[in-house]
Parts: C-alpha cells; structure tokens; sequence
C-alpha cells in the first residue's frame, strides 16, 4: 500500500502499521467567503482532499473507525475522494448511542485527547439519553470563524436567544460568535414567555432567534398583551430547529407579526456541526460543502440519489478533529440542489426543504405525509391560529385514525363551516383523508421554548406522546442491527 502525499506522515510509504506518528488534521482556514462561489470543481477538489485526510486520521485516531472501515473493506490509502464516498459505511444515531454506552461516556469515535477540548455539549431534547458532543478548541475556532461569513450586525444591535443556550452547540456558537463580531446578546431562555415581550419591547433588539413555533406562539402571547411586535423595531428573526422561512405561511406568518423581510433558518446537526442556513434569495439551506460533504440517499437501500430527488439527507464531517463522523444518517428527508448556483451567487450543495425526519413520517393507510405539510395548509388559512395537532387512534380493523386538531381564530365564526374546506385542503395537500377537528381558540397546548409537540400518539403500545409516529423502517433496522 502507498500513503505517499500524505504531508503528515515522515514515513510515508513505509507499512503503516509499523507508523509511530500520529496523524493530524491540518490548519484548515475557512474565513474566506470567496470559498462558497467557487466553480463547482474547485469545491470538490477542497473536499476531495479534506475527505482524504478525514480518513486517514479517523482510522489512526479512532478504534471505532478503524473496526468499521475494516468490516467494510475499505483500506484508508484508497480513499482518494468524494466519488468514493458510497464506500464507506454509514453511521446513525442508534449506534453512536450503543458505542457511548459500551465505551462511556465518550465513546471509541473520538480522535483527540482531553487536553485538547474547549467543552462538552449534548443533543437537544429535556429528558431520556444525551448523545455527548466534545469539542476540541480548534474545532470551535473553526466554528466561530464560519459566522465570519455571515453580514455583521451594526455595531452595538442587540439579539435575543429566546431559548436555552448552556450545553447547546449551535446556540453556543451563534452566542459567541455574534458577541465577537460586536453584537450583544440577551440571553432570554429562563424567562417566561410575557417577559420576553415586555423585553423586547423595551430593549428593541435588531434580532431575535428561537424554534419557529415558539416565536409564533409568542406573538399570541403578545398580541394577547396588547405589545405590536412589528413596532418594535426588529430587523431579522432566526428559527432554528425547525423551519421558519421555509414553510411559505410560517414565513408569512412571521413575518406579518414581527414586521421583518429578513427570515433566516439555521441548520445543523450537533453530532456534525453547525452548517448553514438560508440567504435573502432562497429558502434553501445553504451547506457548506467546504466543512461536509452532504448526500441525499434512500432511507431503506441508502442508494445515492440523482439531484432533486427526495430521501435522508447523510453528512460527512471534512474537517473537524474531535468527533468526526463519516457518513451520518440525520434522518432529515429532503432534497439536494448542487447543479446551478443560487442566485445570491453561492455554489454550495443546498438543501431545498427539510420535509420532516424520517421518523415523523406517518403512515396512514398507505400514503404518507409529514406533520410539516400540514403546518403549510394549516398556516395559509387565515381563520385558524397557526396551531395544530396529529393525533393518531386506533382504528377499526386495526387501521390507524388520523385527526388533524386545528383551532378557530377568535370571531371566525362557526367552528363546522370551517371544517369541510380545510378538509377537503387536507385531502389535496397530504393525498389522504384525516378526520379534522375544529377547537376554540387556545385549546391545544403551545410550544414551550423549543420544538412543538405536534404528534400525539394514542394507539395502543405507543407512548402517549411521540414527536413522531412510531418507528421509521430505518430505525428499526437500526435497533436490529
Ligand atoms: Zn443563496
């Protein structure tokens, strides 16, 4: 075997088996903006040659990786880029989880040393097991550098995090990153929800940022305090978590009630990194193919799929040192755009939508949908709130029932002569039928500082409440294996 070109192997084409050095990522640099306009081979000749490294490194650094790369067949040396990337294994969250609890608490796929880290972060989510996130201080320098590509706010402009933000990966970034450039955040995630909008009222920060349905919630709250969020002075509002400028009538709907043009999402996945967002332009996310490489695969054969089509969004970290995973299920499902750059000029894979994730996909009598196309119809007719909810019963015949709550706007009238026209909007939208039912205004629960619980799952052997509705084929392949 060869491991000539390898810069940080003195020995190179000596056994590597017999190697004492240890392999380390280079010094990447990511500050440059030009990098995400770059003609197409450009970026691919940069992950190309990030890709190689990775590789390498994980397989010196990680007994994990070494294992799998071995039961896959796949020698590090013959790695040589991207167009290789099917031939490596995939990894899901399911067995990140297993191998922090037979190696704890970090597991076998870490790469650097203690000594190295800045901190410890986990997944989201307030209860069950936290999948253990370590960052080394070059990976989060690597990580504030990436914001340095965003437009600085003016100097002195106040933003609000009205979620949490300790223990956090991407809120913790956007924090410190943000603070660096000279902006001020006000950390707003303890406060209730009335706080929050005295707050802002009285602060009239330029930014705020939290999940999309939160935000909506909170101008209810608002509105029912008598507070016009769209005089308060606001220039822009983040959703990150789940989508707020990529849904038309959530965009809408923020927009209206915040009096904002500038609706961004933020994407990224802790287990990977923070990844991009939307630009002015377009509602897609932005991937920074510089720092992963992103493939869109069929969630049950994990074929690679033509642009366009849609399936599970899979990420390949390229350059971080401490937790690098290859080939990352994220369960996100949606669709890639690479071919044409984005009108803002970017030449960056983008993703079109995040649909949902492929365990929040629900079946119903053999067609399935999304809670998040849904939301869509939901949110475009004007005489509901913006809240819904998917409850699932059993059947007769042991056939699921899907009911579709929404509530009626106050002085809209009767709640039936509402039901049939979203009913039969359903049925066009989803291609299936759901039973709907109409509730009075502030009946369903409201979204508490995160994610909205919009599925409730009451068949028998279910959880009383699930984000998503059961097990997705994949997943249950992943507890098989
Ligand atoms: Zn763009």
């Amino acid at each position: 075997m060869s491991l000539s070109g390898l810069s940080y192997c003195p020995r190179a084409g000596q056994d590597h088996e017999r190697r004492t050095v240890t392999a380390a990522l280079p010094d990447y640099d990511v500050t440059d903006p030009a990098a995400l306009a770059l003609p197409r081979e450009q970026l691919r000749a940069i992950q190309d040659e990030r890709l190689r490294a990775m590789v390498r490194y994980v397989y010196e650094r990680s007994p994990f990786w070494r294992r799998k790369l071995t039961e896959a067949e796949v020698r590090p040396e013959e790695i040589e880029g991207i167009a290789d990337l099917a031939r490596l294994p995939f990894t899901s969250r399911t067995e990140l989880d297993a191998e922090q609890s037979a190696h704890p608490p970090f597991g076998e796929y870490t790469c650097s040393s203690r000594e190295q880290w800045m901190g410890l972060f986990t997944t989201s989510g307030t209860s069950g097991r936290k999948l253990k996130r370590v960052v080394s201080r070059r990976d989060w320098r690597l990580m504030l550098d990436r914001f340095y590509r965003h437009p600085a706010p003016p100097p002195g402009e106040m933003f609000m995090l009205l979620g949490p933000v300790d223990g956090l990966l991407g809120p913790a970034v956007g924090v410190e990153a943000m603070r660096e450039r000279g902006a001020i955040p006000v950390l707003a995630g303890t406060w209730d929800t009335r706080t929050k909008v005295l707050a802002i009222a009285e602060l009239r920060p330029g930014a705020i940022a939290g999940a999309a349905s939160y935000i909506i919630h909170l101008a209810e709250v608002a509105q029912e305090m008598g507070v016009d969020l769209a005089s308060c002075g606001l220039r822009a509002v983040t959703s990150f978590g789940e989508p707020g400028a990529a849904v038309d009538a959530t965009h809408a709907a923020i927009a209206e009630r915040y009096g904002v043009g500038e609706i961004i999402d933020g994407y990224g996945l802790t287990e990977v990194w923070p990844l991009g967002g939307n630009c002015p332009f377009s509602a897609a996310l932005h991937i920074a193919d510089d720092l992963a490489a992103v493939e869109c695969v069929d969630p049950d054969s994990g074929e690679q799929l033509p642009e366009g089509e849609t399936g599970e969004i899979v990420f390949t970290n390229l350059i971080g040192d401490t937790q690098p995973l290859l080939r990352y299920r994220s369960r996100d499902v949606g669709q890639l755009t690479f071919s044409t750059p984005c009108a803002c000029g970017s030449t960056v894979t983008r993703i079109e939508r995040i649909e949902g994730r492929t365990d929040d996909m629900i079946w119903y009598r053999g067609a399935n949908f999304f809670p998040s196309a849904v939301e869509e119809i939901v949110r475009s007719h004007p005489e509901l709130t913006p809240e819904y909810r998917i409850v699932l019963d059993d059947g007769r015949r042991g056939l699921p029932v899907v009911t579709i709550q929404v509530e009626a706007a106050s002085g809209t009238g009767a709640p039936e002569a509402l039901r049939d026209p979203l009913r039969a909007a359903l049925r066009s939208g989803l291609g299936v039928n759901p039973e709907v039912e109409v509730l009075a205004a502030g009946s369903l629960p409201r979204a508490q500082q995160s994610k909205a619980r919009r599925v409730l799952d009451r068949r028998a052997g279910r959880s009383a409440t699930v984000r998503g509705s059961g097990m997705s084929r994949r997943a249950q392949r992943d507890q098989g294996s």
